[in-house]
């Protein structure tokens, strides 16, 4: 390995600070007290820049989120003006404000055809946990109170919180917190680059879809509340579905009465190259769930979107829905999703992330594919995935504890580039705003990386 870099005492200060009192989010504490967390001390366009100056390029949009880029003068201000006008007052009790009504009706203008009404939340697996309450207390509305199990995915990332991460798949998740909680079980993803063999792509996702059907002939319709799924699995490795399979859903859960809940998190916000990954896959949800893209992450805010079926029942109830965060809708955060979606708006950044740019990126994304080393590329819009594998032909891949992916993704980090690693599986999810030659140093230095693992692995 390379001689370690002299850091600043600056640098040291605030790792030690870090070390000792920060119990971070999806990390290994031990190997982080060993090697010191990466400072990010400031950001600008798709570039962030850590406390010795390097400069990355952020082929993540932070976590799936800064859609408009980072340093955006209209979002700062609107933050501004929000933080002095009306720093804050909440939205219980017949209460409202400017910013959480006017962002509320720019929502019903963006969203999925029928979405209309919004629940605020701070964050995408708050959005969920509530999207879970709404669930219940739907189905206890209706008088069917015994439809409360909630299917979900094999991968799936839905969040944290324990109705969220009961929700989720991805298995490592659940044990340190004895989950999933009782109630929510798991079908298989279609995962055709991983699980589907010798099928083709359109008979595995007819498959898939129909481990829905199964699951709930098997559980009985009059017990299952909602299907709950990614229109492209994000977290998981990037799935995207075969183009049979949301058509198969859909029709699966209007057959059952089965509502179908829809996590937007990532793909909302012209991440797939249309304003949600529901409108990009023909996807008919009764509700969505948007949070990351919702204010390009410069605020906390996630939002619960409801369509008539769920809608019409909630706004016609005459006892006190009991649910609602003190920050529910809050002011500043408003302000700031809102100042974000006008800027998509007027900077055509959905019709981009379905034009020339996402062409442009899924031709770059492409290209890769050509290298020993890569198995499949796969994207839509704004997102792309990359497949490090040993054999190109079997799909077969490299031993885990060889950690290529991890691998990969440092090689990134020290060549100036943020792409991150799920397994083996590289995933791009750019600001939405990287121009043209800003796509090209992006898979220069991919390919680059790629070379790098690629010489390293030969050695070993
Ligand atoms: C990130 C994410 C969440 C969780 O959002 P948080 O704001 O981290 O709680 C939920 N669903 C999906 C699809 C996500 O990608």
């Amino acid at each position: 390995m390379s001689a370690p870099i002299a850091k600043s005492n600056q640098t040291k200060r605030w790792q030690e600070m870090d070390a000792a009192h920060h119990l971070h989010p999806f990390t290994t504490h031990k190997e982080l007290a060993a090697t010191g967390a990466r400072v990010i001390t400031k950001a600008k366009g798709v570039y962030i820049y850590d406390s010795e100056g390097n400069r990355l390029l952020d082929g993540m949009a932070g976590l799936w989120c800064v859609q408009v880029g980072y340093g955006r003068e209209e979002l700062a201000e609107a933050g501004y003006k929000a933080l002095k006008e009306l720093p804050f007052y909440n939205t219980f009790f017949q209460t409202t404000h400017p910013y959480v009504a006017e962002l509320s009706a720019k929502l019903a203008e963006v969203t999925p055809k029928g979405i209309e009404r919004f629940f605020f939340a701070n964050s995408g697996s708050e959005g969920n946990d509530s999207a879970v309450k709404i669930i219940r207390y739907y189905w206890n509305l209706k008088k069917q109170p015994k439809k409360k199990v909630i299917i979900a995915r094999d991968k799936a990332y839905h969040g944290v919180t324990l109705a969220a991460a009961s929700l989720s798949g991805l298995t490592s998740m659940h044990p340190q917190a004895d989950l999933p909680l009782p109630g929510f079980v798991h079908i298989a993803c279609p995962d055709w680059y991983g699980k589907g063999g010798d099928m083709s792509r359109e008979d595995f996702g007819i498959k898939t879809a129909r481990a829905l059907e199964d699951k709930i002939l098997e559980l009985g319709p009059e017990n299952v509340a909602a299907f709950v799924a990614e229109p492209i699995q994000g977290a998981g490795g990037l799935i995207i579905p075969p183009s049979t399979y949301w058509g198969e859903i859909n029709r699966i859960c209007e057959k059952y009465d089965v509502l179908l809940h829809v996590d937007e998190v990532i793909c909302g916000f012209g991440r797939t190259g249309q304003w949600f990954g529901s409108d990009t896959l023909g996807i008919a949800p009764d509700m969505i769930n948007m949070a990351k893209g919702l204010s390009s992450g410069y605020q906390p805010i996630a939002a619960v979107g409801l369509g008539p079926k769920i809608g019409d029942v909630l706004f016609n109830s005459d006892e006190e829905w009991s649910h609602g965060f003190t920050y529910s809708g809050h002011p500043v955060a408003a302000a700031v999703a809102l100042a974000n979606l006008e800027l998509i708006q007027k900077e055509q950044l959905v019709e981009k992330a379905g034009g020339a740019s996402g062409a442009y990126f899924q031709k770059k994304l492409a290209e890769l594919a050509d290298h020993p080393l890569v198995g499949e590329t796969r994207g839509m819009g704004m997102i792309g995935a990359i497949e490090l594998v040993k054999n190109k032909k079997t799909r077969e891949r490299f031993a885990e504890d060889l950690g290529v992916g991890y691998r990969c993704r440092k090689h990134c980090f020290a060549n100036g580039l943020i792409m991150r690693a799920i397994g083996d599986t590289m995933v791009l999810s750019p600001p939405l705003v990287i121009t043209e030659a800003e796509m090209d140093e992006l898979f220069g230095l991919a390919r680059h990386c790629i070379d790098l693992i690629a010489k390293e692995i030969s050695v070993i």
